[in-house]
């Protein structure tokens, strides 16, 4: 069956029909590295996570760019105010950013271009726009000429004439009209800049999209996505930025947005302290939770995320590998579960939350009928919604993604344990075991100095009857 999504440009469901058959382009706006990653982006990034394993599983070559917006006004202020260079913001939230999606375990992307690295091919655009006199330079910046592409205002739903009156036209800026946008931003004394035939300077925010997104995957691409925040005016003027360079329309097919995310019923926003550090959350909480959690809702409504509804998430995703446990325990047998109806669940618009239910049914009733040989099926719908098969690799997932030993905590467990362990995971086991060795010779001294040093590592142990469970610590 095909796939059916929801287009924001013709604001209706549509077939995906790829523009080279058996091959997928899908280009996402990725981080602003300026500040913490949040739960927004966690969703947002989930959703594409999804989209592009589950067109994997059908068969499709999926080529996924997702860029980094590496230089931006909010950077250069974070820069300032931090007292440390640009790249150095970057550096910080990027690498948060990266953490967190490694244990969201989020694919990497196919691409991930950043900015900065891509200036020919933003600056050849640019020169193309004023050639083609929809773009122009003034005294601060090159800007693109609204009035000079008839579309503009088509994929968000808006007409020039009304947008145009809801516009504050920035004192600083040197544009002809209140809605023109800028495609370089000519360099201030003190700002990062990169060289172009318009003199030091940077690129706007829309233009670089425009570039990354043809670059890597043509003049037009099958599919396009982003947060919904971003239809207007980001995606809108990479759209009137793309079709009147390459003259072709259009220049995504699908246009595909994420919902946005509420924490207790609001708005997420640093002004309501309401705002939730991914890195703080995924601390917190299981990762493969947060993402049962946020598949449970369609990709497009909002979320409403509570701490009720991420304890009911880690429940519900608790039951299920539950079930599957005493799956697994029983006797192959000849009957399957209908996987074609999970598939079609995904089909029709990334419904995940049916595809969820649908997969709590199946597990239930496979165990109930003692069908053993269901286990595998069922594994792959997990892996197509990106949860682990099993608790344990779940929960060692979060072990892993916690944190990682510092130099100095690896050699003072190297020191105990011996150098025949190479990852991190191996080595507390190892220090963990000789502890329990200890314990049960009632050997509290030797017991207790390894627990001290698991805990000067940032490891934490707890005694359970099942064995020994342990943890980085989340402040570390
Ligand atoms: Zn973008």
């Amino acid at each position: 069956m095909a796939l059916r999504l929801y287009n924001s440009r013709t604001r209706s469901l549509e077939e995906l029909t790829p523009l080279v058959p058996g091959k997928v382009g899908i280009y996402v706006c990725g981080m602003t590295p300026s500040s913490n990653p949040h739960l927004g982006h966690a969703r947002t990034f989930l959703t594409f996570d999804v989209l592009r394993r589950h067109l994997q599983s059908k068969g499709l070559a999926v080529t996924y760019v997702q860029n980094v917006t590496d230089i931006d006004d909010k950077i250069i202020d974070r820069a300032r105010a931090d007292g440390v260079s640009w790249d150095m913001v970057v550096d910080r939230f990027l690498g948060e950013y990266e953490a967190c999606a490694k244990r969201l375990g989020l694919r990497t992307p196919d691409v991930e271009p950043r900015a900065t690295r891509e200036i020919p091919a933003i600056v050849e655009i640019i020169a193309g726009l004023i050639a083609r006199r929809a773009a122009y330079e003034s005294g601060d910046g090159v800007y693109f000429a609204v009035e000079s592409d008839p579309r503009y205002g088509e994929l968000s739903g808006q007409k020039i004439e009304d947008l145009r009156t809801g516009v504050r036209m920035e004192v600083r800026e040197d544009k002809r009209n209140p809605l023109d946008f800028a495609l370089w931003k000519k360099a201030k004394p003190g700002e990062p800049s990169w060289p172009s035939q318009w003199g030091e300077g940077r690129p706007g925010w829309h233009i670089e999209c425009s570039a990354m997104a043809r670059r890597y995957l043509g003049d037009q691409i099958d599919i396009h996505g982003g947060a919904a925040d971003l239809i207007f005016p980001h995606h809108e003027n990479e759209v009137a930025q793309t079709e009147s360079f390459t003259g072709k329309h259009p220049m995504a097919e699908i246009w595909m947005h994420a919902g946005l995310l509420m924490v207790d019923g609001q708005k997420m926003s640093k002004s309501l302290n309401n705002f939730i550090p991914l890195k703080e959350l995924l601390d917190r909480h299981s990762t493969a939770a947060v993402r049962y959690l946020f598949l449970q809702t369609g990709y497009r409504k909002p979320t409403n995320f509570t701490e009720e509804a991420i304890d009911a998430a880690a429940k519900g995703l608790r039951g299920l590998y539950q079930e599957l446990d005493d799956l697994r325990k029983l006797p192959a047998s000849d009957r399957l579960p209908p996987a074609a109806e999970f598939d079609a669940f995904l089909d029709d618009d990334l419904n995940t939350g049916g595809a969820l239910a649908w997969l709590q049914t199946q597990v239930r009733e496979a165990r109930r009928s003692r069908q053993g040989s269901a286990v595998a099926v069922l594994e792959r719908c997990l892996e197509i919604l990106g949860l682990p098969p099993t608790a344990a690799a779940a929960d060692l997932e979060r072990k892993l993604g916690a944190g990682q030993l510092s130099d100095e905590a690896r050699a003072a467990l190297t020191k105990i344990a011996g150098d025949s362990v190479s990852t991190d995971t191996a080595l507390i086991e190892r220090v963990i075991a000789l502890r329990n060795v200890a314990r049960v010779s009632r050997d509290f001294a030797t017991s207790d100095a390894l627990r001290n040093a698991l805990t000067r590592a940032g490891i934490s142990v707890k005694d359970t009857p099942a064995g020994s469970e342990w943890t980085f610590d989340v402040e570390r």
